[in-house]
């Protein structure tokens, strides 16, 4: 078993689908082992999507990924991070293949409904930054 990080974004919690999001996740074999509802301040999401600091769409991502709540989970399954990518789709909801997360919640290429981890090196990582290491996850 191992181990992904997710984020459901500020477009799909305000338009109503965690629930439908969490179904598919858990139809598609992943096990929730922590979860919660919490809003990014922009230094969290400056932080967060540090890696991007230099590309174009920075300023509209932090500015994006605070405009509402989100949901941050870890989910496990054998070859999670991979699986993950496969139900999330392609970035850009236009180019994402038909019963992806993407596909189906997303609105736009910033506002696509959701977050997968690219590596469980960053799963770990991201999944620190929402639940510091606590030991009960
Ligand atoms: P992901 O791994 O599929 O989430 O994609 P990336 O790591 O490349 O990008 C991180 C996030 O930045 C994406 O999920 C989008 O929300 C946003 N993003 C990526 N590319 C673009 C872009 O070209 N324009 C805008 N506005 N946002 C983008």
């Amino acid at each position: 078993m191992n181990r992904t990080f997710t984020m459901i974004k500020p477009d799909a919690v305000g338009n109503g689908h965690i629930g439908a999001i969490l179904e598919k996740i858990n139809a598609s074999g992943f096990n929730i082992v922590a979860m919660k509802l919490t809003k990014l301040s922009k230094s969290d999401a400056e932080k967060f999507y540090q890696v991007h600091s230099e590309r174009s769409f920075y300023g509209d991502l932090v500015n994006y990924m605070t405009e509402g709540p989100i949901v941050a989970a870890i989910l496990q399954k054998t070859n999670a991070v991979d699986d993950f990518r496969v139900l999330i789709g392609a970035t850009n909801p236009a180019e994402a293949a038909e019963g992806t997360i993407r596909k189906l919640f997303a609105t736009s290429i910033s506002a696509n409904a959701v977050h997968g981890s690219d590596s469980d090196e960053n799963a770990k990582i991201e999944s620190n930054f929402f639940f510091k290491n606590d030991e009960r996850f």
